[in-house]
């Protein structure tokens, strides 16, 4: 009797849980220690730190978004946690913390045997057309999957994950969020948009349309680092919380604020900023956390 108790919580946990989201980074593309920064947000580096993804537990496979530059950590985890060797990426964009992570399936590293990489048509060109990264193609180290804007592509165990262009500093390539569909929940991820009022999409709607949304959060407020900061646009956590100010409680409930910079003061929990918004229902991404989409 007491052996079958033991059985049920060993494995009841684990039936019908079986997509779940799990954060694999928090930071901005830099990370922390970030190159030349003295201050007192690099100064003690934290375990297990690393640059914003999100990794998607799942029957067809687990899959990671952004191949960042902690990859080799990041997929390290994803591996024990999913006891599965298989990898599948999905890029958001061509700025160094989304996809320079790919660099670790070529040759002089872990010599991949085409990992399924999905990207948008620019993207696509670009790893294409561009060294280090056609190396990559051309010894089939990864495969490119071709996006499109707003075409889901779904798998069998009913998980989707839909790309939607956001406006963003497009260098190299466009720059892309994620509708993730599960069984059951929907999440949203952008990690990193210019400003929401740039976007045709309203996202108090998308917010109200899914049950988490991991939004950027790189920087808290104006000034916050010491050049200009126009030069490097996202929507300031302060005015993402006044945009969503109008939203019910529950609905701010399923903000989870990611893709830190490494000045930004709600890396730190005890900061008082960030604790009047977890007052009013926001959240902050934190590394190993898991959210069920079943
Ligand atoms: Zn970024
Ligand atoms: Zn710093
Ligand atoms: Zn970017």
């Amino acid at each position: 009797m007491r052996l079958a108790i033991v059985f049920f919580f060993l494995i009841v946990p684990f039936i019908g849980n079986t997509q779940t989201l799990i954060i694999l980074g928090t930071l901005q593309d830099g990370g922390s220690p970030h190159m030349g920064c003295e201050k007192e947000c690099c100064a003690n580096p934290q375990e297990n730190d690393f640059v914003a993804s999100l990794g998607i537990m799942d029957d067809s496979g687990p899959i990671l978004i952004d191949a960042t530059l902690d990859f080799v950590a990041q997929t390290n985890f994803l591996k024990e946690i999913t006891k599965s060797g298989e990898l599948k990426i999905f890029l958001t964009h061509a700025h160094m913390g989304h996809y320079a992570g790919l660099l670790h399936l070529g040759r002089e590293a872990a010599n991949a045997k085409q990992i399924p990489v999905y990207a948008m048509p620019k993207m696509s060109e670009f790893l294409s057309q561009n060294g280090p990264w056609n190396q990559l193609l051309e010894l089939e180290n990864i495969s490119l999957k071709n996006l499109q804007n707003n075409h889901p592509i779904n798998f069998s165990s009913g998980l989707s994950l839909t790309p939607i262009q956001v406006p963003h500093r497009d260098e190299y390539s466009e720059t892309v969020g994620y509708l993730i569909q599960g069984k059951n929940k929907k999440a949203i991820y952008i990690p990193d948009i210019d400003k929401w009022s740039k976007w045709e999409i309203d996202i108090r709607e998308l917010v109200r349309d899914v049950d988490y949304a991991f939004l950027d959060g790189t920087f808290f407020a104006d000034g916050e680092v010491p050049r200009p900061m126009e030069e490097v646009p996202h929507p300031f956590i302060t005015e993402s919380a006044t945009l969503f100010e109008s939203l019910p409680r529950e609905e701010r409930g399923k903000i989870i604020f990611i893709h830190l910079n490494h000045s930004n003061p709600v890396r730190k929990e005890e900061f008082a900023g960030r604790k009047l918004l977890e007052q009013q229902g926001f959240r902050f991404a934190k590394f190993g956390e898991k959210f069920s989409l079943d």
